[in-house]
């Protein structure tokens, strides 16, 4: 089958509150795809319509083949859910949890001894396998509660925010882990509000914003979307800020307040550099400093999900 996920036209709302507006979205077998947004995007609730956790009002979404509202029974057997709150049972040892895993999906005793200890080895959860989970890092935890939901490997592996408040080193190692389970050929829709999260992981990424995908593509391609280059200007003063503010208002700006800079997209010529800070310098808003770098996935996510006004109130 060319694709796992494929939905179409997807409409949701609570109440009143529209929350998925129209989401169309595909997801080639065997790949990573990162969908991202801000709190409230949407994103949970089209993982749980795809998980069959709740349904939906309007469109189409098929997972595995099967319709999602027609055929829930068939999509449940071929996805697994894991992610922010590991279902790691705390009692239990590495290998008393996978092999528990292994017997409630009926492998014999045999099949889940030596699935257990094919996930230990492949998982590197070896010097943990043996202790129990309460003594286990956040990192470790996240990394057994992934072995656990590859027992019997999903077609669609939903990942919520994996690494969330993990120390880098711990995110390091659970991102080799989700590159690891990728290679094995299972399709990923990773959640996630980190944007290097999803350069670092997803072959495509989504971005929704307001219950709509409002950019879809590999991180390059977004990035490309952006712009060429992206000036930084720092300032000394608030005053010379502002003023900055007042000159470049324009869609494509974003502001911190608090740190005193200002992006600038530009297309990286010195024509373009010069014609900004002739106009800064006419308007009393000379920066103390310049810098210039390549739009990041962060360029791309303010971009497209247009908080500027905020960051520039
Ligand atoms: P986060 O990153 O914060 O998890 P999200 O992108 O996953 O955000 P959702 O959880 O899908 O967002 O929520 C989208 C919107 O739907 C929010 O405005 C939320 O308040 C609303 N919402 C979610 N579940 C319900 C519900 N059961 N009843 C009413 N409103 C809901």
């Amino acid at each position: 089958m060319a694709y796992t996920v494929e939905v179409a036209d997807l409409t949701k709302s609570y109440g009143a509150t529209e929350v998925l507006r129209g989401v169309d979205l595909t997801i080639p077998a065997g790949t990573v795809h990162g969908m991202l947004g801000a709190n409230g995007a949407g994103k949970t609730t089209l993982v749980r319509i795809l998980a069959t956790l709740i349904g939906y009002d309007g469109g189409t979404a098929r997972v595995a083949g099967h319709d999602v509202a027609r055929d829930a029974r068939a999509v449940r057997g071929a996805v697994s859910l894991t992610g922010q709150y590991a279902a790691v049972d705390e009692v239990l040892t590495t290998r008393e949890n996978l092999t528990m895993v292994a017997r409630l999906r009926r492998l014999s005793g045999a099949a889940s001894a030596a699935r257990t200890d094919e996930l230990i080895s492949r998982f590197d959860l070896g010097a943990i396998a043996d202790r129990r989970a309460t003594t286990y890092s956040g990192g470790q935890r996240r990394r057994l509660d992934l072995a656990m939901s590859m027992v019997v490997p999903p077609t669609l592996l939903f990942l919520d925010e994996p690494t969330t408040g993990l120390d880098p080193r711990s995110r390091d190692q659970v991102w080799a882990t989700v590159r690891e389970l990728a290679d094995t050929g299972v399709t990923v829709l990773l959640t996630t509000q980190y944007l290097e999260e999803a350069d670092q992981l997803a072959d495509r990424i989504s971005v929704l914003d307001g219950g709509r995908i409002v950019a879809e593509g590999t991180p390059e391609e977004l990035k490309t979307q952006v712009a060429g280059e992206v000036v930084r200007l720092t300032y000394g003063d608030t005053a010379a800020y502002e003023a900055a503010l007042a000159t470049l208002r324009t869609p494509e700006v974003t502001a911190d307040r608090v740190l005193l800079t200002v992006d600038v997209p530009t297309d990286g010529s010195p024509e373009s550099l010069r014609r900004l800070l002739d106009s800064l310098a006419v308007a009393g808003a000379s920066p103390r400093r310049v810098g210039m770098h390549a739009p990041s996935l962060d360029d791309v996510f303010l971009t497209l999900t247009n908080p500027k006004q905020e960051a520039l109130r």
